[in-house]
């Protein structure tokens, strides 16, 4: 099968999927077109996956294909956009069906329950890598930004942390538990929270998405806003199968370290919080509050702030 076939057959099927009107011309020009409405503003982000890195080699291709693209449009969540469309580059090993099929399955399904439809790509051989870029809008000017936390605000946190850090022990599983299956699709298909990032729009101060851990995703918006954390352990919302899985302790230690969660963290301003309407509420828990003092207190001493750092000593 050649490239063109390959494009043809896997991927021009997952143009046109989406909302009409922004996406002008997709995937079999030298590019696509975007149309950008007036008064917003474009918002876009890539992100790599690379083989052995991001995901373990021999990944099952359908929730490799849902992952990237969750993972893609997490970013567009923590910024408060409106997904739109996404290009996809992608390397491959070989040209092989086995792999394609179950691979443009998972991503298409992304593709339709995130509203993002595919613009284009670059199709390539060598070692399995993903890059995708995604584009999303926003009103000009209402974007969430790590900047803007104040002294004063809440802390936020969507879902239940943890899950996703617990499930790496279980990858290898014949026949997991429920509790493990559990924390399985939460590893294997995370839901970017793209309707609650745009619901936060005027009323986060700081926002990010959780993808290398709570400690360090929450320090890149304390150091962008220039403030501190203190932190209440026991609001922290813990999974409650990693609890059974694997002990309340450890269960803590999950939630606030580890990552692949894509979960929401924001700050939000007192009076905003009241005035947020229950069904916003319902899907947060505020975990602390942000205080003038640089660091995070609250968390317990054995727990250390690291999170997972490409280019880190740990
Ligand atoms: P060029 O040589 O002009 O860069 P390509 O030959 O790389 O163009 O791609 C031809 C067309 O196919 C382009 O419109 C490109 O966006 C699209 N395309 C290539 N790879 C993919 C892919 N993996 N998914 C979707 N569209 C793709
Ligand atoms: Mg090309």
């Amino acid at each position: 099968m050649g490239e063109f076939e390959l494009i043809r057959r896997y991927f021009s099927p997952l143009a046109g999927q989406s909302r009409a009107g922004s996406l002008v011309l997709g995937p079999g020009d030298d590019c696509a077109i975007e149309r950008v409405a007036s008064g917003h503003e474009l918002v876009f982000s890539v992100d790599t996956l690379v083989e052995g890195v991001h995901f373990p080699a021999g990944y099952d291709p359908e929730h490799l294909g849902w992952r990237s693209l969750a993972v893609a449009a997490s970013d567009l969540a923590a910024m408060g956009a409106q997904p739109v469309c996404f290009t996809l580059a992608l390397t491959l090993p070989e040209a092989s069906p086995e792999w394609l099929d179950p691979f443009s399955r998972g991503l298409s399904r992304a593709s339709r329950a995130f509203g993002l439809e595919l613009a284009g790509g670059d199709t390539t051989r060598g070692p399995l890598t993903l890059s995708l870029q995604v584009h999303g809008e926003v009103p000009s000017g209402a974007a969430l930004l790590r900047t803007g936390a104040e002294a004063g605000d809440f802390l936020c946190v969507s879902g239940t942390l943890g899950a996703a850090g617990a499930a790496l022990d279980y990858l290898d599983s014949v026949s997991p538990s429920e509790d493990e299956r559990a924390v399985l699709e939460r590893y294997h298909a995370p839901v970017p929270r793209l309707n609650l990032g745009i619901a936060l729009r005027g009323v986060a101060s700081a926002a990010i998405d959780i993808s290398d851990g709570l400690l360090a995703d929450l320090g890149h918006i304390l150091e962008a806003s220039g403030v501190g954390a203190d932190l209440d352990c026991q609001a922290m919302p813990v999974s409650s199968a990693v609890t059974r899985l694997k002990g309340q302790a450890e269960a803590l230690r999950l939630a606030l370290e580890a990552g692949d969660d894509y979960e929401l963290c924001v700050a939000i301003p007192p009076a905003l919080w009241k005035e947020l309407p229950e069904a916003v509420r319902t899907q947060l828990s505020i975990v602390g509050k942000v205080v003038s003092e640089s660091g995070i207190t609250g968390i317990e001493g054995s727990l250390v702030a690291g999170g997972y750092d490409h280019f880190g000593s740990k």
